[in-house]
Protein backbone atom coordinates (compact mmCIF):
# COMPACT_ATOMS: atom_id res chain seq x y z
CA UNK A 1 0.00 0.00 0.00
CA UNK A 2 1.85 3.36 -1.49
CA UNK A 3 1.12 6.28 0.66
CA UNK A 4 1.29 10.05 -0.14
CA UNK A 5 3.26 12.91 1.58
CA UNK A 6 0.95 13.31 4.13
CA UNK A 7 0.75 9.26 5.04
CA UNK A 8 -2.90 9.13 3.17
CA UNK A 9 -2.78 5.47 1.33
CA UNK A 10 -4.41 5.34 -2.15
CA UNK A 11 -7.44 3.55 -1.28
CA UNK A 12 -10.08 4.42 -3.63
CA UNK A 13 -10.71 5.26 -7.35
CA UNK A 14 -13.51 7.74 -8.91
CA UNK A 15 -13.57 6.91 -12.61
CA UNK A 16 -15.56 9.51 -14.75
CA UNK A 17 -16.41 7.77 -17.77
CA UNK A 18 -18.23 10.62 -19.55
CA UNK A 19 -18.31 14.49 -19.48
CA UNK A 20 -22.18 14.59 -21.17
CA UNK A 21 -24.82 14.83 -19.28
CA UNK A 22 -28.71 14.86 -19.92
CA UNK A 23 -29.44 17.27 -16.65
CA UNK A 24 -27.57 20.82 -16.31
CA UNK A 25 -27.94 21.27 -12.68
CA UNK A 26 -27.12 24.97 -12.06
CA UNK A 27 -24.25 23.97 -9.33
CA UNK A 28 -22.50 21.63 -11.87
CA UNK A 29 -23.17 22.04 -15.47
CA UNK A 30 -25.05 25.73 -15.99
CA UNK A 31 -27.03 25.67 -19.19
CA UNK A 32 -25.38 29.25 -19.79
CA UNK A 33 -21.98 27.51 -20.18
CA UNK A 34 -22.56 24.05 -21.18
CA UNK A 35 -24.66 24.83 -24.01
CA UNK A 36 -25.16 23.34 -27.88
CA UNK A 37 -21.55 24.43 -28.93
CA UNK A 38 -19.86 23.14 -25.92
CA UNK A 39 -16.65 21.15 -26.64
CA UNK A 40 -17.63 17.66 -24.89
CA UNK A 41 -14.77 15.10 -25.63
CA UNK A 42 -14.72 13.51 -29.38
CA UNK A 43 -15.03 9.84 -28.62
CA UNK A 44 -11.05 9.01 -29.44
CA UNK A 45 -10.33 10.91 -26.82
CA UNK A 46 -11.96 8.93 -24.36
CA UNK A 47 -10.25 6.03 -22.20
CA UNK A 48 -11.97 2.80 -23.96
CA UNK A 49 -13.08 0.31 -21.36
CA UNK A 50 -9.31 -1.93 -21.82
CA UNK A 51 -7.88 1.29 -20.55
CA UNK A 52 -9.97 1.69 -17.51
CA UNK A 53 -9.82 -1.94 -17.11
CA UNK A 54 -6.10 -1.51 -17.07
CA UNK A 55 -5.55 1.21 -14.84
CA UNK A 56 -7.68 -0.52 -12.30
CA UNK A 57 -5.69 -3.41 -12.41
CA UNK A 58 -2.63 -1.03 -11.51
CA UNK A 59 -3.99 0.56 -9.27
CA UNK A 60 -5.24 -2.10 -7.04
CA UNK A 61 -1.79 -3.26 -6.81
CA UNK A 62 -0.76 0.34 -5.45
CA UNK A 63 -3.43 -0.48 -2.73
CA UNK A 64 -7.03 0.74 -4.23
CA UNK A 65 -10.39 -1.27 -2.63
CA UNK A 66 -12.78 0.53 -3.99
CA UNK A 67 -13.80 2.29 -6.82
CA UNK A 68 -16.75 4.49 -7.98
CA UNK A 69 -17.88 5.32 -11.69
CA UNK A 70 -19.27 8.64 -12.18
CA UNK A 71 -19.88 11.33 -14.66
CA UNK A 72 -21.50 13.54 -16.36
CA UNK A 73 -23.96 11.00 -16.27
CA UNK A 74 -22.25 7.60 -16.31
CA UNK A 75 -25.25 5.69 -17.67
CA UNK A 76 -25.15 7.78 -20.72
CA UNK A 77 -21.53 5.67 -21.22
CA UNK A 78 -22.70 3.09 -23.94
CA UNK A 79 -22.34 -0.45 -22.60
CA UNK A 80 -21.69 0.16 -19.15
CA UNK A 81 -22.43 -3.01 -17.61
CA UNK A 82 -19.85 -4.70 -19.70
CA UNK A 83 -17.64 -1.98 -17.85
CA UNK A 84 -18.44 -3.32 -14.61
CA UNK A 85 -18.88 -6.61 -15.31
CA UNK A 86 -14.87 -6.59 -16.25
CA UNK A 87 -13.75 -4.02 -13.18
CA UNK A 88 -15.34 -7.58 -11.52
CA UNK A 89 -12.83 -9.48 -12.06
CA UNK A 90 -9.82 -6.82 -11.05
CA UNK A 91 -8.27 -8.61 -8.21
CA UNK A 92 -8.03 -6.93 -4.85
CA UNK A 93 -11.06 -4.64 -5.71
CA UNK A 94 -13.71 -5.20 -3.04
CA UNK A 95 -16.42 -2.44 -3.70
CA UNK A 96 -17.89 -1.10 -7.07
CA UNK A 97 -20.11 1.39 -6.73
CA UNK A 98 -22.10 4.22 -9.57
CA UNK A 99 -22.98 7.78 -8.82
CA UNK A 100 -25.93 8.71 -11.10
CA UNK A 101 -28.60 10.95 -11.56
CA UNK A 102 -31.09 8.45 -11.20
CA UNK A 103 -33.00 9.37 -15.23
CA UNK A 104 -31.95 6.50 -16.84
CA UNK A 105 -32.13 3.88 -13.93
CA UNK A 106 -35.33 2.12 -14.42
CA UNK A 107 -34.10 1.43 -17.68
CA UNK A 108 -30.46 -0.34 -16.67
CA UNK A 109 -30.93 -1.25 -13.34
CA UNK A 110 -31.32 -5.28 -13.75
CA UNK A 111 -28.47 -4.86 -16.20
CA UNK A 112 -26.11 -3.20 -13.41
CA UNK A 113 -27.23 -5.56 -10.71
CA UNK A 114 -26.74 -8.97 -13.41
CA UNK A 115 -23.11 -7.30 -14.27
CA UNK A 116 -21.99 -7.54 -10.73
CA UNK A 117 -22.78 -3.85 -9.23
CA UNK A 118 -23.85 -3.79 -5.95
CA UNK A 119 -24.49 -0.42 -4.46
CA UNK A 120 -25.93 2.64 -6.52
CA UNK A 121 -25.84 6.48 -5.32
CA UNK A 122 -29.05 8.77 -6.46
CA UNK A 123 -28.72 12.27 -6.63
CA UNK A 124 -31.70 14.13 -5.87
CA UNK A 125 -32.26 17.24 -4.24
CA UNK A 126 -35.57 17.83 -4.03
CA UNK A 127 -39.40 16.09 -4.43
CA UNK A 128 -41.04 19.08 -5.09
CA UNK A 129 -41.40 18.60 -8.65
CA UNK A 130 -41.11 21.92 -9.77
CA UNK A 131 -38.40 23.10 -7.64
CA UNK A 132 -36.24 19.65 -8.89
CA UNK A 133 -37.21 20.67 -12.24
CA UNK A 134 -35.53 23.79 -12.12
CA UNK A 135 -33.01 22.63 -10.28
CA UNK A 136 -31.70 20.63 -12.90
CA UNK A 137 -32.11 22.89 -15.82
CA UNK A 138 -35.57 21.14 -16.99
CA UNK A 139 -34.42 18.05 -18.20
CA UNK A 140 -35.10 15.93 -15.50
CA UNK A 141 -38.44 14.79 -13.02
CA UNK A 142 -38.35 13.84 -9.73
CA UNK A 143 -40.84 10.85 -10.11
CA UNK A 144 -38.88 9.76 -13.33
CA UNK A 145 -35.60 9.33 -10.39
CA UNK A 146 -37.79 7.82 -8.04
CA UNK A 147 -38.78 5.12 -10.12
CA UNK A 148 -35.45 4.78 -10.83
CA UNK A 149 -34.34 4.37 -7.15
CA UNK A 150 -37.28 1.70 -6.49
CA UNK A 151 -36.45 -0.70 -9.65
CA UNK A 152 -32.61 -0.28 -8.25
CA UNK A 153 -34.20 -1.23 -4.90
CA UNK A 154 -36.02 -4.42 -6.68
CA UNK A 155 -32.78 -5.71 -8.58
CA UNK A 156 -31.22 -5.60 -5.42
CA UNK A 157 -29.04 -3.11 -5.31
CA UNK A 158 -28.17 -1.28 -2.07
CA UNK A 159 -29.29 2.71 -2.58
CA UNK A 160 -27.84 5.62 -1.38
CA UNK A 161 -29.68 9.14 -2.02
CA UNK A 162 -26.82 12.07 -2.48
CA UNK A 163 -28.70 15.80 -1.75
CA UNK A 164 -26.93 19.03 -2.06
CA UNK A 165 -27.98 21.73 -0.22
CA UNK A 166 -28.21 25.01 -1.11
CA UNK A 167 -29.37 28.27 1.15
CA UNK A 168 -32.05 29.84 -0.54
CA UNK A 169 -33.06 26.89 -2.99
CA UNK A 170 -34.12 23.88 -1.60
CA UNK A 171 -33.23 23.88 2.47
CA UNK A 172 -37.10 23.51 2.75
CA UNK A 173 -36.64 20.09 0.98
CA UNK A 174 -34.80 18.78 3.76
CA UNK A 175 -36.95 17.69 6.00
CA UNK A 176 -39.68 15.95 3.29
CA UNK A 177 -36.19 14.11 1.66
CA UNK A 178 -35.35 13.02 5.37
CA UNK A 179 -38.91 11.89 5.76
CA UNK A 180 -39.20 9.57 2.52
CA UNK A 181 -36.19 8.14 2.62
CA UNK A 182 -36.37 7.29 6.49
CA UNK A 183 -39.71 5.82 5.27
CA UNK A 184 -38.44 3.65 2.55
CA UNK A 185 -35.27 2.40 3.95
CA UNK A 186 -32.75 4.09 2.22
CA UNK A 187 -29.44 6.52 3.53
CA UNK A 188 -29.82 9.66 2.82
CA UNK A 189 -26.62 12.23 2.45
CA UNK A 190 -26.91 15.98 2.55
CA UNK A 191 -23.81 17.70 1.05
CA UNK A 192 -23.08 21.01 1.53
CA UNK A 193 -22.71 22.83 -1.42
CA UNK A 194 -19.05 23.02 -2.95
CA UNK A 195 -16.99 25.70 -4.88
CA UNK A 196 -15.73 22.95 -7.46
CA UNK A 197 -14.52 24.25 -10.71
CA UNK A 198 -15.46 27.82 -11.65
CA UNK A 199 -18.86 27.81 -13.48
CA UNK A 200 -21.38 27.99 -10.39
CA UNK A 201 -20.74 31.02 -9.07
CA UNK A 202 -20.28 29.74 -5.46
CA UNK A 203 -20.32 31.72 -2.71
CA UNK A 204 -19.96 30.64 1.12
CA UNK A 205 -23.26 32.61 2.07
CA UNK A 206 -24.97 29.75 -0.74
CA UNK A 207 -24.17 26.93 1.62
CA UNK A 208 -26.22 25.27 4.57
CA UNK A 209 -23.78 23.71 6.81
CA UNK A 210 -23.59 20.30 8.34
CA UNK A 211 -24.77 21.65 11.69
CA UNK A 212 -27.79 23.79 9.85
CA UNK A 213 -28.66 20.11 8.56
CA UNK A 214 -28.42 18.01 11.45
CA UNK A 215 -30.61 20.70 13.53
CA UNK A 216 -33.61 20.70 11.30
CA UNK A 217 -34.18 17.20 10.88
CA UNK A 218 -32.86 16.11 14.66
CA UNK A 219 -35.67 19.10 15.80
CA UNK A 220 -38.40 16.77 14.10
CA UNK A 221 -36.52 13.06 13.97
CA UNK A 222 -33.86 13.23 16.98
CA UNK A 223 -30.03 11.94 15.92
CA UNK A 224 -27.68 10.26 17.78
CA UNK A 225 -23.71 10.84 15.56
CA UNK A 226 -22.45 7.60 15.39
CA UNK A 227 -18.54 6.13 14.41
CA UNK A 228 -17.27 5.89 10.38
CA UNK A 229 -18.60 2.68 9.28
CA UNK A 230 -14.78 2.62 7.78
CA UNK A 231 -11.84 4.39 7.95
CA UNK A 232 -11.61 7.70 5.29
CA UNK A 233 -15.47 7.21 5.18
CA UNK A 234 -16.27 10.97 4.25
CA UNK A 235 -19.98 10.99 5.39
CA UNK A 236 -20.28 11.83 9.08
CA UNK A 237 -22.85 9.24 10.32
CA UNK A 238 -25.79 9.69 12.11
CA UNK A 239 -28.72 7.71 13.32
CA UNK A 240 -32.52 8.00 14.39
CA UNK A 241 -32.78 7.21 17.81
CA UNK A 242 -35.69 5.29 16.84
CA UNK A 243 -33.85 2.69 14.98
CA UNK A 244 -35.14 3.58 11.69
CA UNK A 245 -32.02 3.87 9.62
CA UNK A 246 -29.37 6.76 9.60
CA UNK A 247 -28.32 9.61 7.29
CA UNK A 248 -25.23 11.06 6.22
CA UNK A 249 -23.34 14.75 5.78
CA UNK A 250 -20.67 15.50 3.69
CA UNK A 251 -19.33 18.88 5.03
CA UNK A 252 -16.49 19.56 2.50
CA UNK A 253 -17.04 23.38 3.63
CA UNK A 254 -17.73 23.72 7.27
CA UNK A 255 -15.90 20.43 8.67
CA UNK A 256 -13.36 19.06 5.97
CA UNK A 257 -11.81 15.97 6.12
CA UNK A 258 -8.53 16.15 3.95
CA UNK A 259 -6.68 14.13 6.92
CA UNK A 260 -8.46 11.11 5.54
CA UNK A 261 -8.89 11.82 1.92
CA UNK A 262 -7.47 8.37 0.05
CA UNK A 263 -9.27 9.23 -3.22
CA UNK A 264 -7.87 9.62 -6.59
CA UNK A 265 -9.88 10.92 -9.34
CA UNK A 266 -9.61 9.61 -13.72
CA UNK A 267 -11.38 11.80 -16.06
CA UNK A 268 -12.96 10.78 -18.64
CA UNK A 269 -10.55 11.43 -20.84
CA UNK A 270 -7.55 9.53 -18.61
CA UNK A 271 -6.14 12.82 -16.39
CA UNK A 272 -5.48 11.67 -13.32
CA UNK A 273 -6.29 14.45 -10.71
CA UNK A 274 -5.35 14.02 -6.96
CA UNK A 275 -8.23 16.06 -5.61
CA UNK A 276 -11.25 17.45 -6.21
CA UNK A 277 -10.17 21.03 -6.44
CA UNK A 278 -6.83 20.00 -8.18
CA UNK A 279 -5.86 22.95 -11.13
CA UNK A 280 -4.03 20.00 -12.78
CA UNK A 281 -3.86 16.74 -13.56
CA UNK A 282 -1.44 14.11 -15.30
CA UNK A 283 -2.08 12.45 -18.53
CA UNK A 284 -2.56 8.76 -18.14
CA UNK A 285 -3.93 8.55 -21.62
CA UNK A 286 -0.86 9.38 -23.17
CA UNK A 287 0.75 6.98 -21.51
CA UNK A 288 -1.78 4.10 -21.91
CA UNK A 289 -1.48 4.59 -25.42
CA UNK A 290 2.39 4.86 -25.78
CA UNK A 291 4.78 2.01 -25.12
CA UNK A 292 5.08 1.89 -21.75
CA UNK A 293 4.21 -1.61 -20.26
CA UNK A 294 2.53 -1.86 -16.85
CA UNK A 295 5.60 -1.43 -14.16
CA UNK A 296 6.43 2.00 -16.02
CA UNK A 297 2.64 3.12 -15.86
CA UNK A 298 3.08 1.69 -12.02
CA UNK A 299 5.54 3.82 -11.53
CA UNK A 300 4.37 6.57 -12.77
CA UNK A 301 1.14 6.96 -10.80
CA UNK A 302 3.25 5.92 -7.84
CA UNK A 303 5.15 8.49 -8.11
CA UNK A 304 1.84 10.96 -8.36
CA UNK A 305 1.03 10.03 -5.32
CA UNK A 306 4.04 9.66 -3.34
CA UNK A 307 4.08 13.26 -3.78
CA UNK A 308 0.72 14.56 -3.26
CA UNK A 309 -0.05 16.92 -0.75
CA UNK A 310 -3.42 18.21 -1.37
CA UNK A 311 -5.37 19.45 1.50
CA UNK A 312 -7.84 22.58 -0.24
CA UNK A 313 -10.67 21.94 1.97
CA UNK A 314 -8.37 22.20 5.05
CA UNK A 315 -6.88 25.44 3.73
CA UNK A 316 -10.15 27.23 1.97
CA UNK A 317 -11.26 29.15 4.71
CA UNK A 318 -7.92 30.59 5.14
CA UNK A 319 -6.56 31.49 2.21
CA UNK A 320 -7.13 33.93 -0.87
CA UNK A 321 -5.69 32.61 -3.28
CA UNK A 322 -8.30 32.15 -6.31
CA UNK A 323 -7.43 28.99 -7.71
CA UNK A 324 -8.61 27.93 -11.30
CA UNK A 325 -9.95 24.63 -11.12
CA UNK A 326 -11.58 21.66 -13.00
CA UNK A 327 -14.97 21.15 -13.17
CA UNK A 328 -17.38 19.15 -11.69
CA UNK A 329 -18.79 17.20 -14.92
CA UNK A 330 -15.40 16.62 -15.80
CA UNK A 331 -13.68 15.50 -12.93
CA UNK A 332 -16.90 13.55 -11.50
CA UNK A 333 -17.32 14.38 -8.36
N1 LIG B 1 -24.34 12.85 -12.89
C1 LIG B 1 -24.15 12.03 -11.75
C2 LIG B 1 -24.94 12.55 -10.58
O1 LIG B 1 -25.39 13.70 -10.61
O2 LIG B 1 -25.07 11.81 -9.61
C3 LIG B 1 -22.72 11.81 -11.37
C4 LIG B 1 -21.77 12.97 -11.45
S1 LIG B 1 -22.10 14.31 -10.34
C5 LIG B 1 -20.83 15.45 -10.78
C6 LIG B 1 -21.58 13.62 -8.79
C7 LIG B 1 -22.13 14.28 -7.55
O3 LIG B 1 -21.59 15.58 -7.42
C8 LIG B 1 -23.65 14.45 -7.53
O4 LIG B 1 -24.20 13.88 -6.36
C9 LIG B 1 -23.83 15.96 -7.51
O5 LIG B 1 -24.99 16.35 -6.85
C10 LIG B 1 -22.57 16.42 -6.83
N2 LIG B 1 -22.22 17.82 -7.10
C11 LIG B 1 -22.08 18.41 -8.30
N3 LIG B 1 -21.72 19.71 -8.15
C12 LIG B 1 -21.63 19.93 -6.81
C13 LIG B 1 -21.29 21.07 -6.00
N4 LIG B 1 -20.97 22.22 -6.54
N5 LIG B 1 -21.29 20.92 -4.66
C14 LIG B 1 -21.61 19.73 -4.09
N6 LIG B 1 -21.93 18.62 -4.80
C15 LIG B 1 -21.95 18.73 -6.13
FE1 LIG C 1 -25.21 16.17 -14.56
FE2 LIG C 1 -24.65 15.11 -12.22
FE3 LIG C 1 -23.65 17.50 -12.87
FE4 LIG C 1 -26.25 17.30 -12.42
S1 LIG C 1 -24.61 16.94 -10.94
S2 LIG C 1 -25.29 18.34 -14.17
S3 LIG C 1 -26.70 15.28 -13.14
S4 LIG C 1 -23.17 15.60 -13.85
FE1 LIG D 1 -9.54 15.21 -0.63
FE2 LIG D 1 -8.98 17.47 -1.90
FE3 LIG D 1 -11.42 17.06 -0.87
FE4 LIG D 1 -9.33 17.49 0.75
S1 LIG D 1 -10.18 18.93 -0.70
S2 LIG D 1 -10.94 15.92 0.99
S3 LIG D 1 -7.69 16.47 -0.41
S4 LIG D 1 -10.47 15.91 -2.53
Amino acid sequence: MILDSLDRPLRDLRISVTDRCNFRCSYCMPEHLFGKDYPFLPPDRILTFEEIYRLAEIFASLGTKKIRLTGGEPLLRRELPVLIAMLRKVGGIEDIGLTTNGSLLKTFASELAEAGLERVTVSLDALDPELFFSMNGKRGEAAQVLRGIEAAAEAGLSVKINMVVQKGVNETEILPMASFFKEKGHTLRFIEYMDVGNANGWELSHVTSKQEIIKIIDAKFPLKAVPPAYPGEVASRYEYMDGSGEIGVISSVTDSFCSSCSRARISAEGTLYTCLFASRGHDLRSLLRSDMDDAMLKAEIANVWNLRHDRYSDERMHTKEARQKIEMSHIGG
